[in-house]
């Protein structure tokens, strides 16, 4: 869904955020200019959520929280959601783009691609750190 944007109504304030900066702020899900997602969660953010939405390490988008690869970020420059790849050492966590396989983002390797999905979706993986 579309976020709900906060309007002023009968503002007459001489300098006003909303009508003169154009601030975007969500009255639902409380995100505003960069805590905003692409599309509204619907509910407030956590605290959370805000900063890692910040960071540009998270976003929701169609229904869903997208998470960004980290090193995708480091490495290629690229803000690319996380999916699950396989390599010949089994399943992984990494992202990929047009020309392939960018980044491994989890230190783990899945022998099942079902084992790695649910990994990917409860968070329950380590990060690869930057070196
Ligand atoms: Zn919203
Ligand atoms: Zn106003």
């Amino acid at each position: 869904m579309n976020h709900t944007l906060y309007k002023c109504v009968d503002c007459q304030k001489a300098h006003c955020q909303f009508c003169d900066g154009g601030l975007a702020l969500c009255t639902v899900c409380k995100g505003a200019e960069a805590t905003l997602t692409s599309t509204c969660t619907g509910a407030p953010l956590s605290e959370d959520q805000g900063r890692l939405v910040q960071a540009g390490k998270l976003d929701f988008k169609d229904g869903k929280w997208l998470r960004f690869g980290q090193l995708a970020r480091e490495f290629c420059n690229k803000r690319l959601p996380l999916a699950v790849l396989k390599s010949n050492a089994g399943f992984y966590i990494g992202t990929f783009d047009e020309e392939g396989p960018c980044s491994r983002e989890s230190v783990e390797y899945f022998p099942t691609k079902t084992l790695a999905d649910k990994a990917l979706e409860s968070g329950d993986w380590t990060q690869k750190p930057y070196p």
